[in-house]
């Protein structure tokens, strides 16, 4: 076992993963590269000894991005496909982006972009923002019948969306376009 230390400062204590805050715990280990791990209620991240203050925290970030991606990538995948299996439509591209104000963007030809960010908030609310963008497929407004099409996927969604509100409030987002 390679040696421990842990009387660097923590620069972090804390981070949002799928609705729940997570308190992070950091090791540093004479190791070149660094690690995160998912616990149940706490997040477990390992990282070089001999790194700078700033780099600790980029590594930190890089970690932390990489997380949000994997997870909002099979959260799309796996709902997008669930979505196509009820009611069709071709879908482009998928994309997760460090979107500034919005959660997600859907065009007419298929292209669907969701906010990195998403991978914070609670699962049922990641789906709402997936199946609002989707929707956008057979309708590409927010008239009444494209709160129809909302509703045939996500009878709750208007509770999901009083909670992508409330999330807002912590991020700076806006509501899904
Ligand atoms: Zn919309």
């Amino acid at each position: 076992m390679p040696e421990t230390s842990t009387t660097q400062p923590t620069p972090v204590s804390h981070f949002f993963f799928q609705g729940q805050t997570l308190p992070v715990s950091i090791t540093y280990l004479q190791q070149k590269r660094s690690h995160l791990r998912i616990h149940e209620n706490f997040m477990q991240i390992t990282i070089c000894n001999d790194l700078s203050h700033h780099q600790v925290k980029q590594q930190i970030q890089i970690l932390l991005e990489k997380l949000y991606r994997q997870s909002l990538t099979k959260v799309t995948t796996e709902t997008l496909q669930l979505l196509q299996s009820h009611a069709h439509r071709h879908i482009k591209s998928i994309r997760i982006k460090k979107l500034r104000s919005r959660w997600g963007s859907a065009s007419a030809d298929g292209n669907l972009n969701f906010n990195l960010n998403l991978a914070k908030l609670p699962l049922e609310v990641q789906q709402y923002v997936i199946i609002h963008e989707y929707s956008h497929l057979f309708q590409m407004n927010h008239s009444a019948k494209f709160w129809d099409v909302v509703g045939r996927f996500d009878p709750e969604y208007k509770l999901h969306r009083r909670q992508l509100r409330h999330y807002e409030k912590t991020f700076r987002e806006k509501h899904p376009q």
